[in-house]
């Protein structure tokens, strides 16, 4: 399969790419992003002929529907890192939360959040890709929590690969730094920014601009790729759980093969979104994927109106913040599927340049078919852990967005519904705390001993020993130092 360019192509990148292209090199012409030239139709006994298959044969497949040049020994590879999560044999285990309600949990890999889904078997697949050209590739990254521990596990020790990653010094929780400062490997390096988030993903941004650093990388024939949900190489991975949790409801007989059901999807990138709508197009039953979001609702306005509006809008910080976003990037690639790589550039451009654009009638409409959506606030989402908690499940901040979307988006009340939980309770332990037991403030450690308490439950292992691991990364740096910084640890 090829991939094409989502604001269509400007005479100097190529018509088409290959999947490896598409990911060693995810930038395109006019700032676009690259998609599948056309989906794949999995047909219709693919579900029923996997009803008995484990995740990695159904991963393999789908994978194979994409046609994708990758090695098969390479995907075989890649795949086997789900061996490493909490159930080997089900990496991705759905759970009944009431009779119409089932929470497919994202966070069982080895950093406890939903980016490990799809950043796990990428480093492989990158990392292979390098070997293979006999080329090296630095990945930059800027995080306020969770795309940066997961990639630097993933890239820990990988050949042909470096990863430099930024997070605002005081701006992750305890949990989040310390994930990052005690990986321990000569090709990853860690930097504390002062300031916050923002200002460290400028910072980036700065860099790539900056032309000084092209030169410098150049000669040192280093490449520059991405590991932000922009890489297709991460949202290919992203559409097999959404396949699997509908199995796994049939499996579980709350539903019977070919009966609709609603994703339910916390959104910030739009990236696990997408997943839901590229499953949906390759035959996956669904009526409806409901977005939900927090206080940063700009999903929320343009599936309900049509209006991309960033003006007069600034981040809010919530206590979900990985969904702190007001750019979703792979809103993007949704326009280009439904309204072509013209009609894209378009929006895209007024975007960028007058901060809005507005949807017609007629394609607002195309959009509703699919999405419907809704915010949950800090407070809501805070009577929704608590809730939740009294009925037996222990949920994210994340996640209880979706409980809002699940109450307020559903025309058809006899349809089950996937919700999807990205996170650990572990990773938010405060915010938990604060819905749970009423305390405020607490730092990670006190709050993640008050709730296991509190839900008779153990601090799993790998969460606990980062209070006592060693801290290797110690560098915090002022903004105006990155460059600097970065070139020595080339
Ligand atoms: C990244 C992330 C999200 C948002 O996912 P997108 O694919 O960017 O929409 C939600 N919750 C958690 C915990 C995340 O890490």
């Amino acid at each position: 399969m090829n991939f094409i360019e989502t604001r269509g192509n400007d005479g100097k990148h190529p018509l088409k790419v290959s999947f490896s292209d598409a990911i060693l090199n995810p930038i395109s012409s006019f700032g676009g992003i690259y998609s599948p030239e056309s989906l794949p139709n999995l047909g219709s006994d693919f579900l029923s002929n996997h009803l008995d298959a484990d995740y990695k044969s159904l991963a393999r497949n789908v994978l194979n529907a994409f046609e994708i040049d990758i090695d098969a020994a390479v995907i075989d590879e890649a795949l086997a890192l789900y061996d490493t999560f909490d159930d080997p044999t089900n990496p991705v285990p759905v759970t009944r939360v009431n009779d119409d309600l089932y929470v497919s949990e994202l966070y069982h890999g080895p950093t406890r959040a939903f980016k490990d889904m799809a950043l796990q078997p990428f480093g492989i697949v990158l990392s292979s890709l390098a070997q293979k050209r006999n080329e090296n590739y630095l990945i930059l990254a800027a995080t306020s929590g969770d795309t940066g521990p997961a990639a630097l596990e993933t890239f820990k020790n990988r050949a042909n690969v470096r990863v430099a990653c930024m997070y605002p010094d005081g701006g992750t929780s305890d949990v989040q730094r310390l994930q990052m400062v005690t990986e321990d490997a000569a090709n990853l390096k860690v930097i504390g920014v002062k300031g916050d988030f923002d200002d460290t993903q400028s910072a980036l941004k700065r860099l790539l601009g900056s032309e000084s650093f092209r030169q410098q990388l150049q000669d040192k024939k280093i490449h520059l790729s991405a590991a932000n949900s922009v890489n297709f190489g991460r949202i290919i991975f992203q559409t097999i759980y959404h396949i699997h949790s509908y199995l796994e409801l049939v499996r579980q007989d709350a539903i019977a093969m070919g009966d609709k059901v609603y994703l339910n999807v916390p959104s910030g990138n739009f990236g696990n979104a997408l997943g839901g709508y590229y499953a949906m197009q390759m035959g996956l039953p669904v009526e409806k994927i409901l977005i939900a979001s927090n206080n940063n609702n700009v999903l929320t306005q343009v599936i309900q109106t049509g209006a991309y509006d960033l003006r007069s809008k600034a981040v809010i910080p919530t206590t979900s913040p990985a969904m702190d976003i007001l750019k979703s990037s792979n809103i993007e690639r949704i326009l280009f599927d439904l309204f072509g790589a013209e009609r894209t550039k378009q929006l895209m451009a007024q975007l960028d340049d007058e901060k809005h654009y507005q949807l017609e009638a007629d394609e607002l409409a195309k959009i509703q078919e699919i999405f419907v959506a809704d915010f949950c606030n800090d407070d809501e989402g805070k009577q929704y852990i608590k809730d939740a908690f009294a009925k037996g499940y222990l949920m994210d901040p994340h996640t209880a967005t979706c409980f809002k979307a699940y109450d307020t988006c559903r025309d058809n009340k006899t349809l089950k519904t996937i919700a999807y939980s990205t996170a650990e309770w572990t990773k938010f332990s405060p915010v938990i705390a604060n819905a749970l037991t009423g305390e405020v403030d607490a730092r990670d450690l006190d709050a993640l001993k008050s709730i296991a308490k509190e839900a008779s439950i153990e601090i799993p292992k790998v969460i606990n020993d980062l209070f006592t691991k060693e801290i290797t990364q110690k560098r915090v740096i002022e903004k105006e130092q990155i460059e600097a910084e970065i070139l020595a640890f080339l």
